[in-house]
């Protein structure tokens, strides 16, 4: 637990909160963008995993694996452009 400044009035609240309880200022923003980032990063990820591992697998004869992989790959992607839109 620590103790972070205000930026909207300058008063010492605890860092865990999400607002400031003087003036409701949103203290957390930037941390919570930091973590839809990292998200979005994992998802990219599972995406070019799942194709390169379904190309590789289809490559070497493992049709069922290369479609697991290839589904991975696009609901990765699905759930990426759903981000995305939100934000
Ligand atoms: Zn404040």
């Amino acid at each position: 637990m620590a103790l972070v400044l205000c930026p909207e009035c300058g008063e010492e609240t605890l860092d865990r909160l999400t607002n400031c309880p003087l003036c409701d200022e949103p203290l957390a923003e930037e941390k919570q963008q930091i973590r839809d980032t990292t998200k979005l990063f994992t998802y990219g990820a599972l995406f070019l995993c799942g194709l390169t591992g379904a190309t590789l697998c289809n490559s070497l004869g493992y049709t069922r694996t290369a479609i697991s992989l290839a589904i991975l790959g696009v609901l990765s992607m699905v759930v990426m452009i759903l981000k995305l839109g939100k934000s």
